[in-house]
């Protein structure tokens, strides 16, 4: 327990106990007991009048300003670059920049050493690298165990990993390691220039809610960015970076796990991520088929076709369409919102689409709040029109 009652000084008052957000202090013949549901947040060592509660200090130990530097994790699947590390990079320079530090990536795999030029060129000043055969696919103990090493030698202010499945798994494990904090699935990250703490910003309360965080006492500050929310680097081929060359070696109890096999999915492929226009549909397409109606505009403008999670649910898409807080986040230069209420939840996937257009013959759905363009009426009838109009 990192916080302990003092039982000499203690008077029994309970103003302890008011003022614990975790109601984990009860008191107990006179004396304040505190529970397992403390998460050593210390406010209730701020409140005691009689000192009679005092929070490990360990914690707050760690030298801040021995950290320096804005950390990419350079997510790399079969050799190829994942779209997210160029929306980090360009998130991460505009966080070095605040504070005047260096923006690096760290890449872990086995022959990508060719992989370094094009992350210096989208912004990277050095690019720490890891090569070993064990790193070749994802592994959680032997990329968090590089990661990890280097984190200790180099201590970097700050490590930006994309919310992917990898990061997802890779992020609470490294958190773990170094004794940090980590805020999952940010959306918006902001830096103070004076103190360099990251304002972290996420949805909380099932969307409801968006929670901004920071990291006081430890370091590095950590999250996972959700892909597709961040603008992506530019690429300038005239950017110089260095590359370091990380000293890989494994134990015979490091890594526990072996992949054997991977095993693409056979559903459909859908990359919503990439795509420039989306045409998205929710319970107002009707039916199932209300999405080839859709598809029609979408195959005329090159683009996609994308769902809410309502049309999900009733079985009439693959989740792998499903734009949304539990869904894909996406960022097109065009987004058709058709037949879609405009709930936070999906509206937290869309928002930062260049143009939204929204359809919906509800002229006060919440939709038309962060529409760009809105056309109020059925869109059995408004899409055909702007088909014909498109010919
Ligand atoms: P509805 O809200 O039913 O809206 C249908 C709209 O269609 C209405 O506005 C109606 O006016 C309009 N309409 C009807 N007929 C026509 C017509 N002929 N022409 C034009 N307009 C018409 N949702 C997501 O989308 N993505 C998520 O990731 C997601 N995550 C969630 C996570 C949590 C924890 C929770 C609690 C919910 C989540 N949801 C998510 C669900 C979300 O709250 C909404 O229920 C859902 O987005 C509503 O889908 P919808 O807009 O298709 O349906
Ligand atoms: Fe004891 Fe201090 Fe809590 Fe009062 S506030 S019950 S004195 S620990
Ligand atoms: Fe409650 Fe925080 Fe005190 Fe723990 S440290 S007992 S959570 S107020």
């Amino acid at each position: 327990m990192a916080v302990r009652v003092i039982k000499e000084k203690c008077k029994g008052c309970g103003k302890c106990k008011k003022v614990c957000p975790f109601e984990a202090i009860t008191i107990e013949n006179k004396i304040a007991i505190i529970g397992d549901g403390c998460t050593n947040c210390g406010q209730c060592v701020e409140s005691c009048k009689f000192d009679a509660i005092e929070q490990d200090k360990d914690e707050t130990k760690v030298d801040l300003s021995a950290y320096k530097g804005v950390w990419v994790f350079a997510e790399q699947r079969a050799g190829v670059i994942t779209p997210v590390v160029i929306e980090l990079l360009g998130e991460g320079r505009k966080l070095a920049d605040a504070i005047g530090t260096e923006l690096c990536a760290i890449l872990c795999g086995d022959d990508v050493e060719k992989l370094t030029k094009d992350l210096i060129a989208y912004g990277a000043d050095k690019v720490y690298l890891a090569e070993a055969p064990e790193l070749k696919d994802y592994n959680t103990d032997a990329y968090s165990k590089v990661i990890y090493d280097a984190i200790d030698k180099y201590k970097p202010e700050v490590v930006l990993y994309g919310a992917t499945h990898i990061g997802r798994d890779l992020a609470p494990c490294l958190a773990v390691k170094a004794a940090t904090g980590l805020t999952a699935d940010c959306t918006v990250l902001e830096i103070d220039p004076e103190d360099k703490k990251i304002k972290q910003t996420r949805p909380a309360f099932g969307g409801n809610l968006m929670a901004t965080i920071v990291c006081p006492k430890t370091r590095p500050q950590m999250s996972t960015v959700r892909p597709g929310v961040m603008a992506k680097a530019e690429y300038d081929k005239k950017h110089k970076g260095e590359v370091i060359k990380l000293k890989v070696k494994f134990g015979k109890n490091d890594i526990r796990t072996k992949v054997l096999e991977i095993v693409k999915s056979k559903g459909n492929k859908v990359s919503l991520t990439d795509a420039d226009v989306i045409v998205a549909g929710g319970l107002g397409i009707g039916s199932k088929d209300g999405f080839k109606l859709l598809k029609k505009l979408a195959d005329k403008l090159g683009g996609t076709i994308a769902a809410t999670r309502a049309c999900v649910d009733a079985g009439w898409i693959d989740h792998a369409y499903q734009v949304g807080q539990t869904g894909t986040t996406v960022k097109p230069k065009i987004y058709f919102a058709c037949g879609i209420s405009g709930a936070i939840q999906h509206v937290a996937g869309m928002q930062n689409s260049d143009i939204i257009i929204a359809i919906n013959k509800n002229e006060a759905a919440p939709i038309f709040e962060v529409a760009d363009y809105g056309i109020v009426g059925d869109l059995h009838k408004v899409i055909p029109e702007i088909l014909e109009a498109l010919k």
